[in-house]
């Protein structure tokens, strides 16, 4: 089995990253995100428990995402697939050691952890580069996907706006949130000799490939 985290900075493309990987290995794709917003669609009594805390704004707490997770990473075995890629969680070094405790309870062992670096400078001009359109919800990007005509929507022709998060100084913060919370996390794994830096920059394809030496060399060694 190849069992993945993957770790990175908003903006890293690490879900990006995670998808793809998840495709090409057959492995099971779990964002925590998408896990909870398929539980509160289904109304089941986790995501009935979950959306009270999404509806005002705050953190799952961690036992939720734990039992959720718990019952994704039991099918796992049965499902044909070769493994997990997990997306979004942990993002503590307490939320790494809970989820330890899950794994072992399931005699599944962790193969790698990749962490996506990309510098602030190139975030901020991914991120900072994006508008989206208030009435459809599209969303451009002003280097990568801009509007045919500047700052006006193509398909429905409003206005285009910039996210209060995509902003510089909001990216920032982010960045530096991101970073105290989850320095602990990367030392945890780095101890347990499971963690691979993963520079991020460059095309989709390029990211990919680094990711993919990575998994052959452990595969080699194992
Ligand atoms: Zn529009």
């Amino acid at each position: 089995m190849i069992n993945l985290i993957f770790l990175g900075p908003p903006g890293s493309g690490k879900g990006t990253q995670a998808s793809i990987i998840a495709r090409k290995h057959n492995l099971m794709h779990l964002a925590t995100g998408d896990i909870f917003r398929d539980e509160i669609q289904h109304g089941t009594k986790l995501g009935k428990e979950a959306e009270k805390y999404l509806k005002r704004g705050e953190l799952v707490p961690d036992h939720l995402t734990i039992e959720a997770l718990k019952s994704r990473l039991e099918i796992v075995p049965s499902s044909g697939r070769n493994g997990f890629v997990l997306d979004g969680f942990p993002r503590t070094d307490n939320q790494a050691r809970e989820l330890d405790n899950l794994l072992n309870q399931m005699h599944l062992t962790l193969t790698a952890v990749f962490f996506i670096d990309v510098s602030e400078d190139e975030i901020i001009q991914r991120l900072s580069g994006r508008r989206i359109c208030k009435s459809c919800g599209f969303v451009y990007h002003l280097v990568y996907n801009p509007p045919k005509v500047d700052e006006i929507c193509d398909l429905c022709g409003n206005k285009l706006i910039q996210r209060e998060d995509d902003k510089p100084d909001v990216i920032k913060r982010r960045l530096q949130v991101y970073h105290e919370q989850t320095k602990p996390l990367v030392v945890y794994y780095a101890e347990k000799g499971l963690l691979h830096f993963v520079n991020g920059s460059g095309s989709i394809e390029e990211v990919e490939q680094r990711i993919e030496k990575v998994l052959e060399f452990i595969q080699e060694g194992s």
